[in-house]
C-alpha cells in the first residue's frame, strides 16, 4: 500500500532537489566563464606588455620585462606568475622567461593563427600542471619582428582547485537540500494526517465509550469540518436507524406477546377442570380469536419489512381506479351494514393509474377497514376518485373522530395507535400496521399518502398515483 506521507516527502525533496541543482549548474557555469574571462584579460594585457617591452633595448636585443626575483620566490607566487617565451616562425625558441627552464608547449595551430595576426588560445600540460596559452602575433613592432610569435601562459592550478571547491560545495549544498525537504516534507505530511488520525480515533471510539455521540475533534477546522460534519450526519442516521430496530424489535415483541398471553390464560384456565362442551367451544373460539390475530401480525410485519427492505417488486398493471376500488367497497359493504354505516364511492369518469393491484386492493382495504372502524353507526364513509394535478387521486372520507392535528405525523408509523378508548364497541383492536402498511406499499408504486381532517369533522386519507393519460 502507497504512503501518502512518503509520496509526499518524495515530491516534495525531488522538487526542491532538482531546483537547488539547477541553480547550482548554473551558478557553477557563471563561475567559470567569470573566472576564464579574467584569466584571459589578464593573459591579452601580459601579453601587450610585454610586447611593448620586448625591443625597448637599444641594442636591439629582446628582452622580457622582469622582477628580480630568484626560483624560490617565484614559485611561491607560481599561482600568479605568466610564463612568457618568444618563437620564430618555424618553431624555434628565440626568448624564454627567467621564471622557467625549459620551453613551454608549443601548439602548432595556435602558432600558425598568431602569423596570420591573431590572437589564438590553447590549453596544454608544462611540467605537470595544466596551463592555458596565449599566442601574440609581434608583427606590430615592426618588419624585424613579422614572423615573430609570443606565448603567454597562466597556470590553472588555482582555478581548477577554486571550481572544485565550489562544486563539492554545491553538490554537499544539493545533497542537504534533497534531505532536509525530505525530512520537512515528512514532517508536514505527518502533520496533515494527524487531524484525520484523530477523526477516526474519535469515530472508532464512539460506540464503545458510551459518553461520545459525534466527532468532536476538527468540527471547527475549515479543512476538516465538512469531513466532520458527513461523518457526524451518517452516525446520527445510523444512531436512529438503530433506535428505530430497537424500538421495532420490542414493539413487535409486545405486539406478538399479548395475543399469546391471553391464549394461554384461557387455555390453562379450561384445562384446569372438566368443562361442558359449551365452555370448550367458547375458550376455542377466543383461542382462534387471537390466533387470528396473531397470524395478521406476523403476515403484515412480513408484508411491511419485505417492502421496507426492497424485498417486494411491484407487479404493475394498468388499472382503473374506480372499478377496482368499488369492488374493495362491495367486499366491506356488509361489514359497514352491520355497523348502520353507509358506503359511498364517487367518480366522474375513469381514472387509470398503473399500481400492483394486489397492492392496491390492500392500501384500499386498510383506508376502508380503518374507516368503517373508526366511524359510530349511522355515520358514512366516502371514496372518492378523481383526477388531480396529474394525479390519480383515491381519497376515503369518514365522519368519525378525525386525528389529532398534532398526532397526524405519526400515525403511518409502525405500531402507532391512537386511544383504543376511541373506538367503542369495537372489539378487535388494529395492530397498528394498517397504515404503515398503506405507506409502504403507495411508495413502491411511486406514490404517496397524506392523511388530513375534514372541516366538518371526520378524518380523510388521500392516496396520490402515478396517472396514465387516456391515449387520445
Ligand atoms: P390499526 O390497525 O390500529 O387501525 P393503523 O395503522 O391502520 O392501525 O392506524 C393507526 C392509528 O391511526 C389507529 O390506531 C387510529 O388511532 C388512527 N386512525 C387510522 N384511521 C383512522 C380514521 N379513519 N379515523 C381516525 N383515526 C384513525
Amino acid at each position: 500500500m502507497r504512503s501518502f506521507r512518503t509520496v509526499l516527502a518524495l515530491r516534495v525533496a525531488g522538487g526542491i532537489t532538482a531546483g537547488v541543482l539547477i541553480i547550482s549548474v548554473l551558478s557553477y557555469l557563471a563561475l567559470k566563464e567569470t573566472l576564464d574571462r579574467e584569466l584571459n584579460a589578464s593573459l591579452v594585457n601580459v601579453a601587450s606588455i610585454q610586447a611593448s617591452s620586448l625591443t625597448e633595448d637599444p641594442s636591439g636585443i629582446m628582452r622580457f620585462h622582469e622582477w628580480e626575483l630568484t626560483p624560490e620566490e617565484a614559485a611561491s607566487v607560481r599561482d600568479l606568475n605568466r610564463f612568457a617565451q618568444v618563437w620564430s616562425g618555424e618553431g624555434v625558441s628565440l626568448l624564454r622567461t627567467q621564471y622557467i627552464t625549459t620551453d613551454l608547449p608549443l601548439d602548432d595551430d595556435g602558432l600558425r593563427s598568431a602569423l596570420a595576426g591573431e590572437l589564438a588560445w590553447t590549453e596544454g600540460v608544462f611540467q605537470g600542471i595544466p596551463i592555458r596559452s596565449l599566442y601574440y602575433p609581434l608583427e606590430r613592432l615592426g618588419e624585424l619582428h613579422s614572423r615573430h610569435v609570443l606565448q603567454v601562459a597562466a597556470p590553472l592550478e588555482s582555478r581548477d582547485r577554486m571550481l572544485g571547491n565550489v562544486a563539492l560545495f554545491l553538490l554537499g549544498l544539493t545533497l542537504s537540500a534533497g534531505i532536509a525537504s525530505f525530512g520537512a516534507g515528512w514532517w508536514l505530511a505527518s502533520r496533515m494526517i494527524h487531524p484525520v488520525d484523530d477523526i477516526i480515533d474519535q469515530a472508532e471510539s464512539i460506540g464503545v465509550d458510551r459518553g461520545r455521540r459525534a466527532i468532536e475533534a476538527y468540527a471547527d477546522t475549515r479543512e476538516y469540518q465538512r469531513l466532520v460534519q458527513v461523518l457526524n450526519g451518517m452516525l446520527s442516521r445510523l444512531d436512529s436507524a438503530m433506535e428505530a430496530q430497537r424500538r421495532f424489535t420490542a414493539d413487535a415483541s409486545h405486539e406478538l406477546r399479548s395475543p399469546l398471553t391471553a391464549l394461554r390464560g384461557e387455555l390453562e384456565v379450561a384445562r384446569r377442570k372438566e368443562r361442558s362442551r359449551q365452555e370448550y367451544e367458547r375458550v376455542l373460539d377466543s383461542s382462534l380469536d387471537e390466533v387470528e390475530r396473531l397470524s395478521r401480525i406476523a403476515e403484515d410485519l412480513l408484508t411491511l419489512t419485505r417492502s421496507e427492505a426492497g424485498a417486494v417488486v411491484p407487479q404493475e398493471e394498468v388499472v382503473e381506479l374506480g372499478t377496482r376500488v368499488g369492488d374493495t367497497l362491495g367486499r366491506l359493504a356488509r361489514k359497514a351494514g352491520a355497523k348502520g354505516i353507509r358506503l359511498r364511492l364517487v367518480n366522474e369518469g375513469p381514472v387509470t393509474t398503473r399500481v400492483d393491484p394486489d397492492h392496491l386492493d390492500r392500501v384500499s382495504w386498510n383506508l376502508l377497514d380503518n374507516a368503517i372502524k373508526f366511524t359510530p353507526p349511522g355515520g358514512e364513509v366516502t371514496v372518492t376518485v378523481v383526477e388531480e394535478n396529474d394525479k390519480a387521486v383515491l381519497s376515503v372520507a369518514d365522519t368519525g373522530p378525525g386525528i389529532p392535528e398534532d398526532r397526524i405525523p405519526q400515525i403511518f408509523e409502525r405500531f402507532f395507535r391512537l386511544d383504543e378508548s376511541r373506538t367503542p364497541g369495537e372489539r378487535e383492536g388494529g395492530t397498528g400496521l394498517g397504515l404503515a402498511i398503506v405507506r409502504a406499499l403507495s411508495e413502491l408504486s411511486g406514490g404517496r399518502v397524506e392523511a388530513a381532517n375534514r372541516q366538518g369533522g371526520g378524518a380523510v386519507f388521500r392516496v396520490l398515483l402515478p396517472l396514465m393519460k387516456e391515449p387520445s
